[in-house]
This record gives C-alpha cells, sequence and structure tokens, in this order.
C-alpha cells in the first residue's frame, strides 16, 4: 500500500472559494473534482487517486467540459458516474455527469491505454427525438431536408457532417459539411468526438458530438443525412432517434436524378450506382429503418414526411418556471435510490416556501459523449412531513 490520500478528500464538500474541489469514492478509487480560477481562464481538473496502489494519475477526459461554477457538489451514481450539481447555474447547465466506468469509458480505456473519465451534460426531460435519414445518392434526400428547413427554420436543425471529399462548386464550409482532413478526422474519432464514421463512396463521412450538440443546443430537433452504415451506428448507439429510409422510385430513376444533377464525374456516377444497390439492400434489416418513403412525386414524398414527423413528435416538456425559481442559487445535496434531493439556498425562494427539488434519476437515457437525458425535477413544498418522506443518506 503506497502514499495514504489526504484526510480531505474522504466526502464531498463545498468550499466557498474560487478554487474548490470534491471527492469522491468508487471502489479503490478516489475521483477529485475541482474548480480552477475564474472567468474564461477557469477550468475544471480531474484527479484520480488509486488507494490500493497509493498513486495519483490524470485521466484523459473525453466530452464537451463544463464551464466551471462558484463550486459543486458530487454524488455517486450506479457507481459508474457522478452527478456534479453546479452553484448558480441555470436549469439548462446545472446538472453533469462525470462518468468513469460506463461502457463508452470502458470502450475507450481500452482503445487510449489510460484512465479515462467522459462529461455529459444532463438535460431535462427527453427531448424531441433526432432524425436521422437515408437513402441512396441522388435519391432526394437533400432535397426534402432544405424543404422542411425552409418551411420550418425554428424547428429543426441540420447536424452538419465532416467529410473528407472535396467541396463541390456551391457548398460551403461550415454549412453543407465540414471539410476536413482525413488525418485530423481519424484522430478525433479515435478519442470518440465522433457519434459515428463511415467509408462512404471512397471519402469518410461522420458526424460529431458537437455537430448534433449544436443542434439541440439551440432547441432545435436535429436532422441528420447519413448513409446505411452510419444509420446503423446510430442505432447502436446511445441516441435515441426515428430513422426513415428514402427510397427511388426504380434504378433508372435514380441514375436519371444522379446524372441531372452534375456534381459528379461518371466514375464516381457508377460507383455510386453500384453502392446504391447494397444500400437498397442493407436497408432492409430488420429494425433498423422505422419508415420507408418513396420519393416519386417530390410534393408527395415531402407530404408523407411531414405526416410521419408529427407522429413522432416527442417535445420535453417546458421547465421554464423552475428555470426562473432556481437560478441563480446555491445549494446542498443528498441522495436516495434513484432520487437527488437538492436544498436551495436562497432566502427569496425560501420565502416563497419551494426550497427543496426532487431530481429524479431513474430514467436517464444517453450520456457520452452526448448529452445525458431524462431528468426530472419537481419541487417539494418544505413542510415537515414532505420532507420527512425522503430518507437523507
Ligand atoms: P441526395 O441528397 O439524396 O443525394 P438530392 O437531393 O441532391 O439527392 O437530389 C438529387 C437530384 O434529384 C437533384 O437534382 C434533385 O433536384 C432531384 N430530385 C430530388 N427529388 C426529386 C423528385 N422527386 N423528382 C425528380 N427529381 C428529384
Ligand atoms: P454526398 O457526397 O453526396 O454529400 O454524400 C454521400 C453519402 O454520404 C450520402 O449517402 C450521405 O447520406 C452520406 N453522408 C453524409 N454525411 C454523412 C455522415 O456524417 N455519416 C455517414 N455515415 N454518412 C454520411
Amino acid at each position: 500500500m503506497g502514499e495514504e490520500a489526504p484526510e480531505f478528500l474522504f466526502g464531498s464538500f463545498i468550499s466557498e472559494t474560487q478554487d474548490y474541489q470534491t471527492a469522491t469514492t468508487i471502489g479503490d478509487k478516489i475521483y477529485v473534482v475541482g474548480g480552477v480560477g475564474d472567468g474564461a481562464k477557469s477550468s475544471i481538473s480531474i484527479k484520480i487517486f488509486d488507494k490500493f496502489t497509493g498513486t495519483w494519475s490524470i485521466p484523459t477526459v473525453l466530452g464537451t467540459q463544463p464551464v466551471p461554477s462558484k463550486g459543486h457538489s458530487a454524488v455517486i451514481l450506479n457507481n459508474d458516474r457522478i452527478l456534479i450539481v453546479k452553484r448558480d447555474s441555470s436549469l439548462d447547465d446545472f446538472a453533469w455527469f462525470l462518468e468513469v466506468d460506463t461502457p463508452f469509458v470502458k470502450e475507450h480505456k481500452k482503445i487510449l491505454g489510460t484512465e479515462v473519465v467522459a462529461w455529459s451534460k444532463g438535460v431535462l426531460g427527453n427531448g424531441p427525438k433526432p432524425i436521422v435519414i437515408s437513402g441512396p445518392s441522388g435519391v432526394g434526400k437533400g432535397t426534402l431536408i432544405t424543404k422542411l428547413m425552409k418551411e420550418f427554420p425554428s424547428t429543426f436543425g441540420f447536424s452538419v457532417s465532416h467529410t473528407t471529399r472535396a467541396p463541390r462548386e456551391k457548398e460551403i464550409d461550415g454549412v453543407h459539411y465540414h471539410f476536413t482532413e482525413r488525418n485530423v478526422m481519424e484522430k478525433d474519432i479515435s478519442v470518440g468526438k465522433f457519434l459515428e464514421s463511415a467509408l462512404v463512396h471512397g471519402n469518410l463521412y461522420g458526424t460529431s458530438i458537437e455537430a448534433v450538440e449544436a443542434v439541440t443546443d439551440a432547441g432545435k430537433r436535429c436532422v441528420l443525412d447519413i448513409d446505411v452504415q452510419g444509420a446503423r451506428s446510430v442505432r447502436a448507439s446511445s441516441l435515441e432517434a426515428v430513422f426513415i429510409f428514402i427510397c427511388p422510385p426504380s434504378f433508372e430513376e435514380l441514375e436519371k436524378r444522379l446524372r441531372a444533377r452534375g456534381t459528379e464525374t461518371e466514375e464516381q456516377v457508377q460507383k455510386r450506382l453500384r453502392n446504391a444497390r447494397t444500400e437498397l439492400e442493407q436497408a432492409k434489416f430488420p429494425g433498423l429503418f422505422d419508415h420507408f418513403l418513396v420519393n416519386d412525386n417530390l410534393e408527395t414524398c415531402y407530404e408523407n414526411l411531414k405526416k410521419i414527423l408529427a407522429l413522432d413528435e416527442n417535445f420535453g416538456a417546458s421547465y421554464e418556471s423552475f428555470m426562473q425559481n432556481i437560478a441563480p442559487v446555491s445549494h446542498t445535496i443528498s441522495k436516495t435510490d434513484s432520487k437527488v434531493l437538492l436544498r436551495i439556498e436562497s432566502n427569496e425562494i425560501e420565502a416563497a416556501g419551494r426550497n427543496s427539488y426532487v431530481l429524479d434519476v431513474s430514467s436517464l437515457k444517453g450520456g457520452a459523449s452526448g448529452r445525458t437525458r431524462g431528468l426530472n425535477i419537481n419541487h417539494i413544498y418544505p413542510s415537515e412531513d414532505s420532507l420527512n418522506d425522503i430518507k437523507l443518506l
């Protein structure tokens, strides 16, 4: 047994100072999460103390990191992640998960051969499901998506993929694609920045976590235009989505459209047509796609697409009123099985009789390196009776 962990490490606490830290013990390890500095230069540091070997290590940190606040509390959940509740933060930024032993983290420990932790932002409610649209090249996916964005600009947002293929004449970097170098993209894929990636028609294409988060953070429903391999990866990921496959009315018509678009060389057209046959075959894989649409008449297909989306709409509950009630405040937290009791320390809120909230973490979905959804929050009126219902640990 090596070096002893300093005494302060046992138990979590909040300090009033700018530099603060919490220590959470899971098995043989103590995860020390600290905020350092203030303003633009601030950051959150993570150190791991191994009680068995008595050594400290600095893990590889994956995922988008939270902006530090003036303090935080830490609670273990399921022995594989730590819920970090930020102090003085609004409800769209107060809950974060530091994953320490989830499947995503385990996978990356293996790939990277280092200690790994991953951040995932906690989001209230389930939010609208992203929409994955696949189909052979030239079938009209882009045309349908453009129509959707034009008609509902504040409802839908496009997930801008990365690709190593060269831009077409009218394509804009950052709008149609993030055009990128292969070695850069491969490196980003290896450190978990991509939700999925695939070799399509000889080039690398991929959806970054950031691309999907940028859309959801803007409060929009994300639309992904990806190939069938990508759709399979997303199906296997933690992202719950609606999967739609667009079919051509015939192979001849597909070929006609692809040629009429005039964006590919003859060799590329041939390659895309060959791949189209494979994609049409693979799309039949049971349970992969939820809906199939034939894009014969464009207007009819578009109307059918809108019908599907209306069916699957699942906009999360609005928590704006909670937002107004809670933020900005400081807090203390305690946990029962799958409920976290948040005590809000604010005179104003106490006066209004609403100083305790129950954060329900029993239905979490998703996780690193995307968002963790399914958080629910309810306020409880602080009568002695209602507080007694919750057994504090
Ligand atoms: P994808 O994004 O699936 O590769 P595009 O949206 O670029 O396909 O469409 C390929 C070509 O077919 C474009 O020139 C587009 O204008 C045309 N197109 C799309 N849908 C139809 C349709 N229903 N009927 C005829 N042409 C279509
Ligand atoms: P294009 O080169 O015509 O823009 O796209 C070629 C194919 O790549 C299309 O089938 C499109 O759906 C697919 N694609 C575009 N972006 C992505 C992505 O991020 N991931 C995957 N897997 N496929 C993509």
